[in-house]
């Protein structure tokens, strides 16, 4: 017996191994989320000062996987013990072993949701590619929205290649037909486009960012077109509640620029896996 068919017929294996995969990317998305801004960030300066002709600042090297993550109190490298998802946290009661300061809550938090979400597509999809594939797709949706919402930036070097990777997932057919994939693609990049422009046009402000087409023109590589307008819709509702809560909350004033990419993230991967349920709730609703 293979593992996918043990896989297939103990269903709660499959569900427990995404719960572990999903806490040790929880893990791996705390340290791009963190350190992938800092690198862009060193390049694009790099660049510049390369085109101005300026002196560059030679750095030590910082990248995905060096320097070791240390304590950013006191500089102690934590070593592997301590950096077990969630569970060296509540061991060291969420403070660093060294200098006792507390660590940032976010990190198990992180950890946490990853998991709780890949244990959602493993229930939703069952043991088989299509479950991995939407693996990868809901751990990079988790990457954007917490460097949006941080940096208000939705980096190429993760969007590009998750959107190719969709289409070349779903050229199997594994999520949906490819020629849905292309479509979508093609729908999510230039619905936005046209609200960007138009909004443009009219009131001659940026209502948002090219990081956001392709973000959408990315989802729909996963889920088809028919996700798109599903997506557009569920991200206003989820926006405008969140938007009435920081009003409410005074945290931001009617202006502030709020990023749209967690929204479009949260909206595209509820649309992606239930979009087919909602839709035909909706059409119940509606006496079809
Ligand atoms: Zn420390």
């Amino acid at each position: 017996m293979n593992s996918w068919t043990l896989l297939a017929e103990h269903p709660a294996y499959f569900t427990a191994l995404a719960a572990v995969l999903g806490l040790l990317f929880g893990s791996f998305i705390n340290v791009v989320v963190y350190r992938l801004p800092i690198m862009l960030e060193r390049q694009w300066q790099r660049e510049a000062q390369e085109v101005l002709g300026l002196p560059t600042i030679e750095h030590e090297r910082f990248d995905l996987c060096l320097p070791a993550s240390r304590c950013p109190h006191c500089g102690h490298t934590i070593r592997a013990w301590e950096n077990i998802p969630v569970l060296s946290y509540l061991a060291l009661r969420g403070r660093c072993s060294a200098c006792k300061q507390p660590i940032s809550a976010r990190y198990p938090l992180v950890e946490l949701a990853c998991a709780l979400l890949s244990v959602a597509v493993a229930w939703h999809s069952g043991p088989g590619m299509a479950a991995m594939a939407l693996l990868l797709f809901t751990w990079s949706l988790l990457a954007l929205s917490l460097i949006d919402h941080d940096q208000q930036l939705l980096p190429d070097v993760l969007v590009l290649p998750m959107l190719w990777l969709g289409l070349i997932v779903n050229a199997f057919d594994t999520v949906v037909p490819l020629a849905h994939a292309i479509w979508g693609a093609v729908a999510g990049y230039l619905s936005l486009w046209a609200v960007y422009w138009v909004f443009k046009l009219i009131t001659g402000k940026e209502g948002m960012g090219y990081g956001d087409f392709k973000l959408l023109a990315l989802i729909g590589a996963w889920g088809g077109w028919q996700v798109v307008p599903l997506t557009l819709m569920l991200s206003s509702v989820v926006g405008a509640v969140v938007g009435v809560c920081l009003l409410r909350l005074r945290k931001h004033s009617v202006g502030t620029a709020i990023p749209f990419g967690p929204y479009l993230a949260i909206a595209g991967w509820i649309a992606v896996l239930w979009g087919d349920e909602i839709y035909a709730s909706y059409l119940q609703l509606l006496g079809y």
